[in-house]
């Protein structure tokens, strides 16, 4: 597996710091389980974070917050069976699918295309995506970010192929039609943090029934 297309420096240093949606942040945790060479990147983000922490002024603690804190680690961690990921997905997926391919609650979109929304928090949505070989998405633009994670088979659009890892991230600048390469069905995370703009009256009108 070759990932060409990666994590952008401030979607990066935005992970690093935090202050994503959690669907966003399940998309690129994904994208950084599979993919070596962001994991060193956001190493050295994480590295700079830490070095501003610690050149910030300090802050006075409230009376006992260090007991409580000590207090705390004392505690027995829950028991949490490590998470295994299976080839189509990756750890940090399993959680909120609630096991594999077998356990996603698909609902169908039409033409074959099926999504499943994934439980987060509601600042952005999560689904997956599962688009049969060869069927395209219908031509749409963005009201916001949106960020695609290809898990299985590949997608085009006149941006660049995608396939298993790649991330693809579109914004207000950008129409696209993606289209399921031939050969194997294409299954994707995406997350969105507005709805999409449909260019076709049929898929406008089924917009809110699906949450696109
Ligand atoms: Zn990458
Ligand atoms: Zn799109």
């Amino acid at each position: 597996m070759t990932i060409r297309h990666h994590i952008s420096d401030p979607l990066l240093m935005a992970y690093s710091s935090g202050v994503l949606p959690e669907a966003f942040n399940l998309v690129l945790a994904v994208h950084l389980s599979l993919c070596d060479e962001c994991k060193a990147r956001l190493g050295a983000f994480d590295t700079v974070g830490g070095v501003l922490l610690d050149s910030c002024e300090t802050v006075a603690m409230a009376n006992g917050s260090l007991a409580a804190t000590l207090a705390k680690l004392t505690q027995p961690a829950p028991h949490v069976p490590p998470r295994k990921s299976n080839k189509i997905l990756p750890a940090p997926l399993m959680d909120y699918v609630g096991g594999g391919l077998a356990a996603v609650k698909w609902r169908s979109l039409g033409m074959g295309v099926r999504q499943a929304i994934l439980p987060t928090d509601k600042a952005a949505t999560a689904r997956l995506l599962y688009i049969p070989a060869g069927q395209e998405v219908p031509d749409h633009g963005h009201r916001g970010t949106e960020l695609t994670l290809v898990l299985q088979g590949a997608f085009h659009d006149k941006v660049a192929r995608f396939g298993r890892g790649d991330l693809e991230i579109a914004n207000e600048d950008l129409n696209h039609q993606p289209i399921a390469e031939a050969g194997e069905d294409c299954i994707c995370l995406a997350a969105t943090d507005a709805p999409l703009r449909f260019n076709a009256l049929l898929p406008r009108l089924a917009q809110p029934f699906f949450r696109i």
